[in-house]
């Protein structure tokens, strides 16, 4: 008898010696977690004992039942009753959403402002000429953020320095901003002065350009109140002469944006363009956005050689009276009463303190632009064209008639693209025909039409095309 106690006690250590394992997936209980026993050595893991409950929580009454009956066929089956289980089997398993790892919140440092100098060296890396244009903007933008990141408003209060930009369409106000702000990396709206209107009336209510800067900030009020804010076409806004209306998208516009340039707390719709019931509210404060305000102010030229002409033939000094007829930087000489007389009202041209002019752009300035800035235009083809190993040059005539033609068309350095694009199309078209072509050469023929491109076959046979 002692014989037979100490061999099943040998069993029962040999026993320990074992995993033990899953009855369906035969997996030892090392890789499954704790095993449940059902009954006698049958033992089921967590994840088959989980299966079967989805499969039999998703039978319909009617399938239930049938297995149930079949289950009385079979001795040695048994239906697992839940309120069975022990309570560490899980019910449903849940796995905890990881939560959107949240974005290091970028604190707007003054130390990160970049001097002035600096600014405007990385905006000559973009934008040709208008050195003068670069320099005010540079230094407004510098103590604007200065301003912002003191924010002592002690008795020596910094005044804001919204701009005024004056200069012909295509001459880069637009892109001047739109670099600087991509620069500093601030949001920057860029509204059309044209599309505003009183509140109320058709059109896109003054409020909306920060609604839009809410959007560009992705809709964090912190950083919108930082943004910048463009307003092209603002010449457009001049009081309309001998109006017997109301006007309600010009004069009443710059009335309505005064306290916006001032700085005051306006509710805007978070993520919608106007406001009704459906949309949440935010308040962004404009006191630290900075308004930049842009026009071609068509005519102001007349107003300021007319003013010019008129002190030059007076008193003492008198000089010729068509001197500044030929002068062709007149822009340059703008003050704030010809802004004035050209209906601008002298609320609004007092809440943008800095006023500056851009020149027309010249044959040169086009030439460069399309070959010198990072991004340029030419570059971008060249880029295209070497993927598929194809060298592409312009001779420099040929660069000289593409600015010619964009001159002729007055609309800047807009037309450019066009012509780029049109001169372009054949060759991006043709060139990867042959396999055998290593380099084209974009003659002044070409642009002219009175030829083809030059051809390099990667032998080096120059073919004309
Ligand atoms: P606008 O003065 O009418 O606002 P834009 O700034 O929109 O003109 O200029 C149109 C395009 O012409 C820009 O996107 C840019 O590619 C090019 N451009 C204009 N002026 C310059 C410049 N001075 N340097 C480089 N590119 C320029």
């Amino acid at each position: 008898m002692s014989e037979e106690k100490e061999s099943l006690s040998e069993d029962v250590k040999k026993d320990d010696d074992y995993e033990k394992v899953c009855s369906i997936c035969h997996r030892p209980e090392s890789k499954t977690g704790k095993m449940i026993e059902l009954m006698d050595h049958i033992t089921v893991c967590p994840d088959c004992l989980q299966k079967s409950f989805h499969t039999m929580t998703s039978m319909d009454a009617e399938s239930l039942k049938k297995l149930m009956e079949l289950s009385k066929q079979f001795p040695n089956m048994q239906m697992i009753q839940l309120r069975d289980l022990p309570p560490e089997v899980p019910m449903r398993q849940r796995v905890k959403k990881k939560k959107p790892e949240k974005e290091p919140q970028k604190k707007f440092d003054i130390r990160s402002i970049p001097a002035p100098h600096k600014i405007k060296a990385s905006l000559d890396d973009y934008v040709i000429g208008q050195e003068y244009a670069k320099k005010v903007i540079s230094v407004g933008v510098y103590n604007h953020y200065k301003r912002v990141a003191t924010d002592t408003m002690d008795e020596i209060e910094i005044e804001k320095s919204n701009m005024l930009m004056i200069g012909p369409t295509g001459c880069g106000k637009t892109y001047l901003v739109k670099t600087l702000a991509k620069l500093l990396d601030v949001p920057l709206a860029i509204a059309d002065a044209t599309s505003l209107t009183e509140a109320g009336y058709i059109g896109d209510d003054i409020e909306s350009v920060v609604s839009k800067l809410l959007a560009a900030a992705g809709n964090d009020v912190e950083k919108a109140e930082r943004g910048i804010i463009f307003i092209d076409e603002i010449d457009k806004l001049a009081k309309k002469r001998n109006a017997n209306q109301r006007d309600v998208s010009g004069e009443s516009v710059q009335q309505g944006m005064l306290k916006l340039l001032e700085g005051s707390e306006v509710e805007v719709p978070v993520g919608a363009n106007s406001k009704n019931a459906m949309v949440p509210l935010e308040t962004v404060n404009t006191r630290n956005i900075l308004f930049i305000c842009g026009g071609a102010f068509p005519g102001l030229e007349d107003i300021i050689k007319e003013r010019l002409n008129k002190q030059a033939s007076i008193g003492f000094r008198s000089d010729l009276k068509d001197k500044y007829d030929s002068d062709p930087d007149i822009l340059a000489h703008v003050t704030v009463e010809d802004i004035r007389k050209f209906g601008m009202i002298p609320e609004f041209i007092g809440r943008l303190p800095i006023i500056f002019t851009l020149q027309g752009l010249t044959k040169e300035m086009l030439v460069k632009i399309l070959k010198e800035p990072k991004n340029a235009i030419l570059k971008q083809y060249q880029k295209l064209l070497a993927l598929d190993e194809v060298q592409l040059e312009f001779e420099e005539s040929a660069l000289e008639a593409i600015a010619s033609r964009a001159l002729e068309k007055k609309t800047g350095a807009r037309a450019l693209r066009a012509i780029i694009e049109e001169i372009m199309l054949d060759i991006m078209y043709e060139i990867p025909k042959d396999e055998n072509i290593g380099k084209v050469t974009i003659t002044r023929e070409y642009i002219e039409h009175t030829g083809g491109p030059q051809i390099t076959l990667r032998g080096d046979l120059v073919v004309y095309g």
